[in-house]
């Protein structure tokens, strides 16, 4: 039996955050190992111009490569366009036993608003990240209900933070991996 959480976003770039995240939920869950799919076109975010899907998912690779808990799939990167999660589950399930989609706390609040969120309910449990600090629900749905909810070791790592460091020549080395920060200043990313 596989049992493997599958964590999506943009990851540009992956961070400790991520990572850290990502091995909590492994233990909480008892999972096999953490696939890491880095979006296509993230649904979410598709007015904002991320960096080239090949450089996403090289950090992803230099970042994950020597864990064997983890690994990650160009699932996305491979099929193009949006990268819808129902879709992407859809393959997996070909190939794995059980799957469960680990999301953000404040994506459950938007779940009924994702492409077919009952047929991604049928192809996998959804595990959602909860902080200490998270807020008091917003409302609670039959997505919400059907929840794992998951109290993950929070530390407050954006990609987003990380790209405005780089940009004001700030150091970055504790918030990503040694060898995606050379990945970074190598290939001259996030400096425009
Ligand atoms: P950005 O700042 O560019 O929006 P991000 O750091 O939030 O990026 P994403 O690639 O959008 O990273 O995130 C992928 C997934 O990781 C999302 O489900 C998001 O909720 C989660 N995530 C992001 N940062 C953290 C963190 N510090 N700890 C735990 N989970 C995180």
């Amino acid at each position: 039996m596989s049992k493997v959480g599958i964590f999506g976003g943009t990851f540009d770039p992956i961070h400790l955050g991520h990572l850290i995240t990502a091995q909590s939920v492994k233990e909480i869950r008892d999972l096999d190992k953490i696939i890491f799919i880095p979006a296509y076109i993230s649904p979410h975010k598709t007015d904002a111009k991320p960096s080239s899907p090949e450089d996403r998912l090289k950090m992803i690779k230099l970042a994950v490569d020597s864990i064997p808990f983890f690994d990650y799939s160009d699932i996305e990167i491979k099929k193009g366009g949006v990268s819808y999660t129902v879709d992407t589950l859809r393959e997996l399930n070909k190939k794995y036993d059980k799957l469960e989609f680990i999301i953000g706390y404040d994506n459950i609040f938007t779940f009924h608003t994702w492409k077919e969120p009952d047929e991604i309910l049928k192809l996998a449990k959804i595990i959602v990240l909860k902080r200490k600090s998270s807020h008091p629900p917003q409302f609670e749905d039959k997505y919400y209900h059907q929840a794992v909810f998951v109290q993950t070791r929070g530390i407050e790592i954006s990609a987003t933070d990380i790209r405005e460091r780089v940009k004001n020549g700030l150091p970055i080395n504790f918030l990503v991996p040694p060898k995606v920060m050379e990945y970074i200043y190598n290939h001259k990313l996030y400096t425009e």
